[in-house]
């Protein structure tokens, strides 16, 4: 695995938090059957899947450094964050994720921007770190980029329900509150080398990250896919999907445009290296770590 992998002038680091086999795999994807679990462990095993069936993943950021900007996709899950209903994020205290930035080259006065694909909280966590007691931006200057739909739906969803999604309060309101959102469409360019495209169905107004010209480069997926499985099987939703067949179809639909080109998938959750292209396989889909 190279330190960085490098698309026309954009360094692209992925910057690790966790590894770790998390969540059973015939609860996470509803619709697998123990029967195709059976005819696919065989590749998932070890690497992909553990001797207990649960999923191995990664929550990791990208950190893009372009010409112009240093921009951190995604901030995993964060430190001293209660997430009483996810016992292995709660009140995390680990230095692992700053260590890794530092071990790329950064610190946290280097990022300019910060995009969060969707607002789950292992997205949105090193939005914000604990100083006496407030919640206040983890990034000194960074501007941070909300998909407008996304950030209506969870600020809503906080009225409502506080108990059900606490990472809005401590990961994300703050932002708001310090002035440093930038709300913009999911479809946003963001400039010539960055552009958001709306990948809707994991969350209400998902977005990913295109680096570099379509059909080529790179495309930061946040959390549309989570298994390699799901190339195999597009229609196979994971549970917490907020729409499962609006989330299908943005796997086709994606799935179709990337396989066989020379787009780099740069996968949230896969566990390490988390990056590959797409082949064709029949009326699916494979994928190749790069
Ligand atoms: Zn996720």
């Amino acid at each position: 695995m190279p330190a960085h992998i490098q698309i026309g002038n954009v360094a692209i680091h992925r910057i690790v938090e966790q590894e770790a086999p998390f969540f059973e795999v015939l609860q996470f994807f509803p619709t697998l059957t123990k029967e195709v679990l059976n005819q696919n462990r065989a590749w998932l095993q070890p690497k992909f899947l553990d001797a207990e069936d649960k999923l191995v993943l990664c929550i990791q950021s990208y950190l893009l450094a372009t010409p112009h900007h240093t921009i951190l996709i995604d901030t995993c899950v964060g430190n001293h964050k209660p997430r009483p209903n996810r016992a292995f994020w709660h009140m995390m205290t680990s230095d692992r994720y700053e260590k890794n930035l530092a071990g790329a080259g950064f610190g946290v006065g280097d990022i300019d921007f910060v995009m969060c694909t969707h607002l789950h909280p292992d997205h949105v966590g090193w939005n914000t770190r604990l100083d006496n007691g407030r919640w206040v931006p983890t990034f000194p200057k960074a501007r941070y980029v909300f998909a407008d739909r996304e950030l209506a739906h969870w600020t809503e969803r906080q009225k409502e329900d506080a108990a059900a999604c606490p990472w809005i309060l401590d990961s994300v309101l703050p932002i708001i509150a310090a002035d440093r959102a930038d709300v913009v469409k999911s479809a946003h360019a963001f400039d010539n080398l960055v552009t958001l495209v709306p990948t809707p169905g994991h969350t209400i107004d998902h977005y990913s990250v295109q680096v570099g010209k379509p059909g080529a480069g790179a495309l930061i997926t946040g959390d549309m896919i989570h298994s390699p499985l799901q190339t195999r099987y597009p229609e196979l939703s994971a549970r917490p999907d907020y729409d499962p067949k609006q989330s299908a179809q943005t796997r086709r639909n994606v799935f179709g445009r990337v396989c066989d080109t020379a787009t780099l998938l740069c996968t949230a959750h896969f566990p390490s290296p988390s990056v590959g292209r797409l082949v064709s396989r029949g009326d699916a889909f494979d994928f190749v770590a790069a």
